[in-house]
């Protein structure tokens, strides 16, 4: 799916865009390495997050599931430069849950994409709706984005905040702020 090739001519031309010589030493290997670079933060592009949504098991119970400092990786498909910090998923079983990895292999396989936090938010909390079948879901993402803090304004260490809440947590504020207590600290 994806097309080494493709990536090399273009990192050649993007090297001759800046003005640099990419037959000089150091650059010769850039445009390779860059494409393999590629296939490892793009991996997401080939995958469906139901690979590892589609096994669940019964529920014990039906009390909130958190799995807290989610660490991922992104690239913002405004300017393709990283953005990167902790996602916090939550849902609500209805009968079924999934193995606590699966959630960070959900977060994963859209984080390795081009991506808005926004719509990296908004896919995970989907996703779960849609293959666990819970009575809610909420998602918090929280990212520090290289395109704010290398350039531009230049806040380092500042942070984009992010949440979706489905079913229940949209009218529930009680189980919102229990979701917040979770994820403190
Ligand atoms: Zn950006």
């Amino acid at each position: 799916m994806i097309d080494n090739n493709k990536i090399e001519a273009a990192v050649r031309l993007l090297l001759e865009g800046i003005g640099e010589d990419p037959t000089r030493e150091g650059l010769i290997e850039t445009p390779a390495r860059i494409a393999r670079m590629y296939q490892e933060i793009f991996a997401g592009m080939g995958e469906d997050a139901e690979t590892y949504l589609r096994k669940t098991f019964v529920a014990p119970n039906n009390e909130m599931i958190v799995e807290k400092d989610i660490i991922f990786y992104s690239t913002c498909e405004h300017h393709m430069m990283p953005f990167f910090g902790k996602a916090h998923v939550a849902y609500i079983p209805d009968g079924r849950v999934v193995g606590l990895s699966k959630l960070a292999r959900t977060v994963e396989t859209f984080a390795c994409r081009l991506q808005l936090q926004e719509q990296l938010t908004a896919e995970i909390a989907e996703a779960l709706m849609v293959h666990l079948k819970p009575t809610g879901v909420m998602v918090m993402v929280e990212a520090e984005h290289l395109c704010l803090t290398m350039r531009g304004v230049k806040k380092p260490g500042s942070k984009t905040i992010t949440t979706v809440t489905k079913g229940v947590f949209v009218a529930e504020q009680r189980l919102r702020d229990g979701f917040y207590q979770m994820i403190k600290g």
